[in-house]
């Protein structure tokens, strides 16, 4: 028990709810980071751990990553994340019985954590999890929730691509621009699509070599070999597939402007924001352009949002993009850093909200 005082002690946010789960022989951790800009949004996270302090320190840190997203997406919510740390992912009817406690105790929150999904949750979880409190969201269309978020995630990646297109190149047209999309997964294949729809040539790579083809073919773009993407020649790398792959290793190789994709924790360690700059590499900070999903799911199932106000939401990506890229280059430092000292901003000059269901 020591170990979760020592986290507690050290963590900056605000709340931390902990749940012993005894039917699964699982913990339940529920991190509220911030209510400065309202409740708290995130996803629930399932997932076996070393030790049960593992799930509430990975829980800590995702809920602070929420609040710098939800901050910049400029939406009133707050960051959370909820870790349900189980022997085993449970299956049937004991999973149903797991999510239905769950939204027993998201509802016992008053409406200050609003759940959606994260790793080894979904939908249909969430739609469970929803027969027991409305502070959720990323449920079916068929529960009333709002779908996949691939195709909002991937509309905000574009704007973003076409906003640091525009800051290097002086024009946001993409016509005769090489992206390479890494990872033909939902997000990439429609980013894909809607890239050569914008007049890109598009090289596609997945570790599923055919899923890579397929999307190029069905695009009209390139399949490259997963292997060759840090030394493929293109205007624009999108990493779509996994976090970490901007690192030590691979920026030396790296033959583009800009890196601009959904993946989420694309530098292995932060400290590559200013090798990136050094190599004179654009980076549009992932957290800012792959907030789509979220600002679709939380606009259309928590605001009350129409789809086209969903989609200004979207473009106002590329405009918050285009300002950190100017506060970058005005101070002479690594984009990250301009992201993060505009999310300080947002948050210093919000009032305490007090949250309303
Ligand atoms: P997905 O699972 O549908 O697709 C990922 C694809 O990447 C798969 O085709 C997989 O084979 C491929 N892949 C895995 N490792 C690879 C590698 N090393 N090199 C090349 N290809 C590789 O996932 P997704 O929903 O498209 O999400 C893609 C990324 O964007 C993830 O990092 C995800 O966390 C992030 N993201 C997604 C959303 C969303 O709305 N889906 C929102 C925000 C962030």
């Amino acid at each position: 028990m020591a170990a979760f005082e020592q986290l507690l002690e050290g963590w900056d946010g605000e709340t931390a709810v902990v749940r012993r789960d005894r039917e699964t022989n699982g913990w339940i951790f529920v991190c509220v980071h911030s209510t400065r800009l309202g409740p708290a949004g995130g996803g629930t996270r399932m997932k076996t751990y070393g030790t049960p302090a593992d799930g509430l320190e990975d829980a800590m840190r995702l809920s602070g990553a929420m609040t710098r997203k939800l901050a910049v997406a400029g939406l009133p919510f707050g960051g959370g994340k909820a870790v349900i740390a189980v022997p085993e992912l449970p299956t049937g009817e004991r999973r149903r019985e797991l999510f239905l406690r769950y939204g027993e105790l998201v509802e016992s929150l008053g409406g200050i954590y609003r759940t959606s999904s994260d790793m080894n949750t979904g939908e249909a979880d969430m739609d469970v999890i929803g027969e027991r409190t409305s502070y959720v969201f990323g449920r079916s269309i068929d529960a009333g929730g709002s779908g996949n978020p691939a195709g909002p995630t991937s509309t905000g990646v574009l704007h973003g691509i076409r906003a640091s297109v525009q800051h290097v190149f002086g024009s946001d047209a993409l016509d005769g621009r090489v992206v390479l999309v890494q990872g033909a997964g939902g997000v990439g294949s429609r980013l894909a699509a809607q890239l050569v729809d914008h007049g890109a040539t598009v090289l596609v790579a997945d570790v599923d070599s055919a899923r890579a083809q397929a999307v190029a073919a069905d695009v009209g773009g390139r399949a490259v070999a997963a292997e060759g993407v840090y030394d493929t020649e293109c205007d624009v790398y999108a990493p779509c597939a996994v976090g970490g792959t901007v690192n030590a290793e691979t920026i030396p190789r790296l033959r583009c402007r800009i890196v601009a994709g959904s993946a989420n924790n694309q530098l292995a360690s932060g400290e590559e924001a200013a090798l990136l700059r050094d190599r004179g590499i654009l980076y549009a900070p992932d957290y800012v352009i792959n907030a789509g999903g979220v600002i679709g799911i939380v606009g259309l199932e928590q605001l009350g949002w129409s789809v086209s106000e969903v989609d200004t939401a979207l473009e106002r990506i590329g405009v918050t993009l285009h300002e950190i890229l100017d506060r970058a280059d005005a101070r002479a430092i690594p984009t990250a850093d301009a992201a993060e000292a505009l999310v300080d901003e947002r948050l210093r000059g919000a009032q305490p909200q007090t949250p309303t269901t």
